[in-house]
């Protein structure tokens, strides 16, 4: 297969910059889609060539480990269109390669409400219900009508209503049964245009207090969102990360009852069945992880979820990092976590 015969693919790309945990990472062939029929033609690429692709949104939630011996497909498709306007609602499908933050942001502007507590949330628009992004209460899967995605095994387009997305804790069928079967090109949401402020999660109301406002805006939320995610979680521009590196971990309430013997401060949230969801930040904080530094990579000093690469680590050193913790707090609590970053 002539790589001269797609002058849209480059080759020997180093991703630094293509995703947030700052690492080195050379593909061996790149490119960029804006429509369907550039996809298919990168795929029948890969096809022919007898490469592996890798589908590459905004790189917020990937560990690259090693070099990607394939092609990197990145989504950048555009455009917000309003669908349907009713007295209470709108529908809107935005495309896939869309920034979610600007989306919330151009929301916002233009009076539609429901996403603004999931302010900040890095990457695209397509990732979204990959794992049902979520943050301060709000999970997208409560504003997901319906996902837009292409089957790379029929190879034609296909839509899933939100049930049929399986949507749970950052949890979708996009994760399972369609893993690397499916490229999400476009999502419709259905948004409110009556103002209600969701501030029962986190220091939300604590810093809308403290500012002296008593009956806040949905934009008074997102900037407030703004406001703890800026003081709590260090910005990928300076120290590469991908937010949190594990799940919050689901246990039975025995699981936690015994933990609570030796740490009755304990924090627990219901999750059904008789199951709760323990923070996985105290544990690796408990586990005496929190701040720590290996030269050049480590645990964050302010936030225990997030594993960080202060300046030329290694994936593969933040991967081992990621696996003696797991180790750890296996042995010290019996609870196992779940990466909920991408390997790759
Ligand atoms: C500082 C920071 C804070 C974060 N905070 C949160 C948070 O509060 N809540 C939260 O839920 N997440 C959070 N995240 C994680 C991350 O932002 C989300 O998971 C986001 O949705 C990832 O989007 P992305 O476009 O960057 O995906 P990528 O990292 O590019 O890809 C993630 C996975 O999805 C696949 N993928 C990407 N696009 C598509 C597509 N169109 N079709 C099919 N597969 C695709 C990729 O192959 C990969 O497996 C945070 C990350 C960072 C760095």
């Amino acid at each position: 297969m002539a790589i001269d015969q797609y002058p849209e693919i480059s080759e020997n790309q180093n991703l630094r910059k293509l995703h947030t945990f700052g690492l080195d990472f050379r593909c061996r062939y790149f490119t960029e889609v804006n429509s369907i029929s550039e996809l298919q033609s990168a795929l029948t690429f890969a096809k022919e060539s007898s490469h592996p692709f890798l589908i590459l949104g905004g790189g917020s939630n990937l560990l690259p480990t090693k070099d990607f011996e394939g092609l990197v497909i990145r989504i950048a498709n555009h455009g917000i269109a309003l669908l349907e306007e009713t007295s209470d609602t709108v529908r809107i499908g935005v495309q896939a390669g869309e920034n979610w933050h600007q989306l919330v942001m151009q929301c916002l502007e233009n009076g539609w409400f429901g996403i603004e507590n999931m302010s900040l949330i890095p990457g695209s628009v397509g990732a979204a219900p990959m794992q049902n992004i979520g943050a301060y209460g709000v999970e997208v899967k409560q504003v997901i009508e319906q996902v837009h995605y292409y089957d790379l095994e029929k190879k034609e387009m296909k839509i899933l209503t939100n049930a049929e997305c399986r949507f749970g804790y950052r949890e979708s069928i996009f994760k399972q049964e369609l893993k690397d079967k499916a490229v999400i090109w476009q999502v419709d949401f259905r948004l409110s245009k009556q103002p209600s402020a969701k501030m029962e999660y986190g220091d939300i109301k604590a810093v809308l207090d403290g500012k002296g406002i008593l009956q806040p805006s949905p934009k008074d939320v997102s900037d407030a969102v703004i406001h703890i995610r800026q003081s709590k979680l260090p910005d990928p521009a300076e120290i590469g990360n991908a937010g949190s590196f594990f799940k919050n971990p689901v246990v039975s309430v025995s699981v936690y009852d015994s933990i609570k013997q030796n740490h009755p401060e304990a924090l627990s949230y219901p999750a059904g069945d008789g199951l709760v969801k323990i923070p996985a930040g105290w544990l690796i904080e408990k586990a005496g992880w929190k701040g720590k530094t290996i030269g050049n990579y480590g645990v964050h000093a302010r936030q225990a979820l997030v594993l960080v690469n202060y300046g030329g680590a290694k994936g593969s050193d933040i991967y081992q990092l990621a696996k003696d913790i797991q180790k750890d707090v296996l042995m010290k609590f019996g609870v196992e976590l779940q990466m909920e970053v991408n390997l790759i």
